[in-house]
């Protein structure tokens, strides 16, 4: 077994090498909250944060990674991917900051740096991730009172609304509303001391004081923060002494119209499991809640989505997803990342049918697919490979005879494996069957086709814009 410090920098290592092999974007999407769990006898554990990055790097990025890390330290001689939610944690960002300073270097306008935080000397939650902000929180009918408090807290804290409670589902965005706060507190005035943490972390912070005997060394930090943030304070239920010193701190903070801002999977009144002193506390501010946003606030995130990553998405295509994903912000996102990243490695936009097999494969939508027919039926007519080359040659505004002629014009070769290419891989003819069609051409020939077309379309820009659009044309 390496040290913890190994194992980071191991991780650096292999972060550094894998970054120079792939896109800024895809480095960011999916290295983003990694870190590697544990090394022992040969077997390299990398702890992922999501079931999507999971199943990313290993069916697309398995053997590159195994590569590199083969080449920096041959004692690996196998990989596992975990998945281990806590490395989403602002406070545990370990790969994150990693990531951040390599990218950094490329591409410094998207990657605002850390938010710097004034510490209080021993409050180990200082992080706050600066993605979130009020601004780039979208506003609809459900959770537009969540909004507005927690703007007016950003604006003057410890005043009108403390606490501030917002209570709602798994993936409806309290983390980010808490977090833009913080940052939004600190932006304002970076002498300030904000301190944002999970509820389990806040435990972990008191069971370690108890420990070490330090106590009232506990109590002192925090009664010096200008603004406590507590995230899903549920996990306090049975948690009695951590119930007792957050009372005491609750109390104390108040009185010193400190801000504290909490959030929770429910109401404070459903909180059993908590002490009723406490409960009642959360109940002498302000209680908002946040609920599944309506289906045009969804497509509003999906189209604020494009935008931050900067891509082009057909709005069928955004608006299929906001209609069929129905549980939260959070698989919304999922789904959108998913699909962004499987477009850019097949060098293909994202369609109706592509996001229908994510929507299908991470089991986000409830029933059956809203919209699909009337999205993705009518491409089902492009079937015969006679339509692919009507709409090829239409499209290059050629001739279909010449298309399917002898010619070695340079103009015409093009287009005529774009067609070999395109009815092997979207109608699946064989390629012997491909070489009929086009005047008994050998099955070679067709291959060679294929296999040129493949290769332009990693370099040549202007025919992946052409094969996009005739796949449009195709309704794929
Ligand atoms: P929760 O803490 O309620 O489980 P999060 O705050 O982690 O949810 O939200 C999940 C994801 O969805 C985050 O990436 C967040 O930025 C995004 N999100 C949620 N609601 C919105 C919204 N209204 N506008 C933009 N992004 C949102
Ligand atoms: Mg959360």
């Amino acid at each position: 077994m390496v040290t913890a410090v190994s194992e980071h920098d191991l991780w650096l290592q292999i972060l550094k090498k894998v970054e120079g092999e792939l896109k800024p974007a895809h480095f960011l999407t999916w290295f983003k909250d990694t870190a590697i769990l544990s090394f022992k006898d040969g077997l390299l554990v990398i702890g992922v944060p999501n079931v999507y990055a999971k199943q990313w790097l290993e069916d697309k990025l398995s053997t590159q990674l195994v590569q590199a890390i083969k080449s920096i330290n041959p004692d690996v001689h196998e990989v596992m991917y975990e998945i281990d939610p806590n490395l989403a944690l602002p406070e545990d960002n370990r790969a994150m900051d990693l990531v951040k300073v390599f990218a950094k270097s490329k591409k410094p306008r998207k990657l605002p740096g850390k938010q710097e935080v004034k510490l209080v000397e021993g409050i180990s939650s200082k992080c706050l991730n600066p993605k979130y902000r009020l601004e780039n929180y979208i506003v609809g009918p459900d959770n537009r009172l969540a909004h507005a408090a927690c703007t007016s807290v950003a604006n003057s804290p410890g005043s009108l609304y403390n606490p501030l409670f917002i209570y709602g589902g798994v993936g409806l965005g309290k983390t980010h509303l808490l977090q833009s706060i913080g940052n939004a507190i600190l932006s304002h005035n970076p002498n300030k001391v904000v301190a944002y943490m999970t509820s389990e972390r806040f435990t972990n912070e008191i069971v370690e004081a108890i420990r070490k005997r330090n106590s009232k060394q506990f109590k002192d930090r925090y009664r010096r923060v200008d603004c406590l943030i507590i995230d899903d304070v549920q996990f306090l239920a049975n948690k009695d002494r951590t119930q007792e010193e957050f009372f005491h701190t609750f109390n104390d903070l108040y009185d010193n119209n400190k801000q504290i801002i909490i959030s929770s999977d429910r109401p404070p009144k459903e909180l059993n499991q908590l002490e009723d002193r406490l409960v009642s506390r959360f109940e002498m501010g302000m209680i908002v809640d946040v609920q599944f946003p309506d289906y045009e606030t969804r497509l509003a995130i999906l189209h604020s989505k494009c935008r931050e990553h900067e891509v082009l998405i057909h709005p069928e295509v955004l608006e299929f997803i906001a209609m069929n994903v129905h549980h939260s912000v959070r698989e919304l996102e999922g789904v959108f990342i998913q699909a962004i990243a499987q477009a850019q490695l097949e060098h293909s936009t994202p369609t109706v049918r592509s996001v229908a097999k994510i929507i299908k494969k991470l089991g986000c939508q409830s029933d059956k697919m809203q919209g699909y027919d009337a999205y993705a039926a009518a491409p089902q007519s492009v079937r015969s490979s006679e339509d692919v080359i009507d709409i090829v040659a239409a499209h290059f505004r050629i001739s279909s005879n010449d298309m399917m002629g002898t010619s070695r014009k340079r103009h015409l070769i093009v287009p005529r494996q774009l067609a070999m290419y395109l009815i092997r891989n979207e109608i699946g003819l064989a390629y012997e069957q491909i070489g009929e069609e086009f005047g008994g051409k050998n099955h070679t020939t067709v291959m060679h086709a294929c296999e040129k077309i493949d290769q332009k379309l990693k370099k040549d820009k202007q025919l992946l814009k052409d094969v996009n659009a005739i796949k449009k044309e195709m309704g794929l």
